[in-house]
């Protein structure tokens, strides 16, 4: 007999922004066809009568296992706070990364989040938390030598022992090199990570220019903005996932958007830490940068949830600039899927024959979208993620009918692990 490798879905009767309704065959974690009436054999069919389908949503920046540390320390100065949020992470371990990354990879499923950008510590652990949780990541190992020489060259063989040992995580993680910022990490190991990222085609992941002080420190120091220090450096390109971005002047946004490099926005995070609200969304559309948005880690936007973070940052958007129009919802929507799809190197985002079967079904029978007169609308300015019903990722269901496999057990260890590490530092 004919052993059959490929696992295939159907998902019959699901609903379009405009309200008509499809089909999707999904084979081997692969879009084959979209339409009416469509009839094909699957290992199973999804009923999604009722519901309205999206793609997966992309988390473009953030700390996941920083989860453990929702809540702990609030309302306080970014300078301040890091301090305080340094003395607990010291603690960590591997069972502390595992259960932490674990539970945001279920916070993530709920908000419809199929993909996230992270940059934190023991990236194999972490590797092992996505590849349970069956989401999609970019982990990134992080330089962080804060002027330190030995840390200088420990850095180094971190990052490359981590490279060998992701050579066997699954095809859905990815490993790539972050740079944790440009005053924290030395001119001479910021080029090392890019040559070393660049030599073996991985991501490289960076925070620029996330608050006026770290702009006005590097410009006593160098005479630059950092957006300019790194370009004078060849660090800029199409592989650069860049977090934060939110104090550029012209010729920054000039050369963000020549090297097409994808910006993630993290609007919640900057509004909470009080760092600034002025991002320069159009601008930087303008100019050519792949803008994205992203949550941060929890300690400083308390959660994951894309959806959210979607409406913050159009209702930003237009209060800041004194403009309805900008940040539309068509924009918008591209932003948390199809941009951090190109920015992590996936050919998703999309809901087409050809592209990764990464999508959420939405369930519409709530308040929010009644009445239905625009599906997006309702989706991002009245309803919250409690309207994710289902998740498909890779092309297999990951949440249904907002169940997530282990979630009691994640939702207990997460817990435990939380508590143990904060008593380290009490
Ligand atoms: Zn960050």
């Amino acid at each position: 007999m004919e052993r059959r490798d490929k696992y295939t879905l159907l998902i019959r009767n699901a609903r379009r922004y405009d309200g008509s309704r499809v089909d999707i065959h999904i084979e081997d974690g692969i879009i084959v066809k979209v339409g009416e009436n469509v009839t094909a054999e699957a290992d199973r069919v999804l009923d999604a009568c009722g519901k309205y389908v999206i793609p997966g949503m992309y988390n473009m920046h953030t700390h996941a296992a920083m989860t453990l540390f929702r809540g702990y320390r609030d309302d306080m100065k970014l300078f301040e706070w890091l301090q305080q949020i340094w003395a607990v992470e010291a603690h960590l371990d591997d069972e502390a990364i595992y259960w932490g990354t674990r539970l945001a990879c279920l916070e993530m499923l709920r908000s419809g989040t199929v993909c996230f950008v992270d940059m934190y510590w023991h990236p194999d652990v972490t590797a092992q938390a996505v590849k349970d949780s069956g989401m999609r990541a970019v982990l990134t190992s992080c330089l962080l030598d804060a002027g330190n020489e030995k840390t200088k060259v420990n850095d180094r063989l971190k990052c490359e022992k981590a490279y060998a040992d992701s050579l066997k995580w699954p095809d859905t993680v990815r490993f790539g090199v972050a740079v944790h910022a440009p005053y924290t990490v030395c001119r001479e190991n910021i080029r090392w990570a890019a040559d070393f990222a660049r030599e073996r085609n991985l991501l490289l992941n960076i925070h620029v220019s996330e608050t006026d002080k770290e702009n006005e420190d590097c410009m006593a120091q160098y005479g630059k903005s950092p957006v300019k220090m790194l370009d004078e450096m060849g660090f800029f390109g199409e592989d650069v996932i860049l977090a934060h971005g939110l104090w550029l002047d012209d010729e920054d946004v000039e050369i963000l958007g020549r090297n097409r490099v994808t910006v993630a926005h993290n609007v919640n995070s900057n509004l909470k830490l009080a760092s600034g609200h002025a991002f320069r969304y159009e601008e930087l559309k303008r100019a050519g940068a792949n803008v994205t948005l992203g949550t941060d880690g929890c300690s400083s936007s308390n959660n994951l949830d894309v959806l959210e973070a979607m409406k913050t940052a159009s209702l930003l958007q237009k209060g800041w600039r004194r403009d309805p129009e900008s940040l539309p919802l068509g924009e918008l929507m591209d932003m948390a899927t199809v941009n951090g799809a190109v920015g992590c190197r996936v050919k998703g985002g999309v809901l087409a024959e050809g592209y990764a079967a990464d999508l959420a079904l939405v369930d519409v029978h709530s308040p929010a979208f009644v009445p239905n007169l625009n599906f997006l609308s309702n989706l991002v300015y009245a309803a919250d993620s409690s309207c994710i019903d289902t998740v498909i990722c890779d092309g297999k269901v990951v949440m249904e009918g907002r169940k997530v496999k282990d979630e009691d057990e994640i939702l207990e260890k997460g817990a435990e692990n939380a508590a143990r590490l904060i008593a380290k530092v009490h």
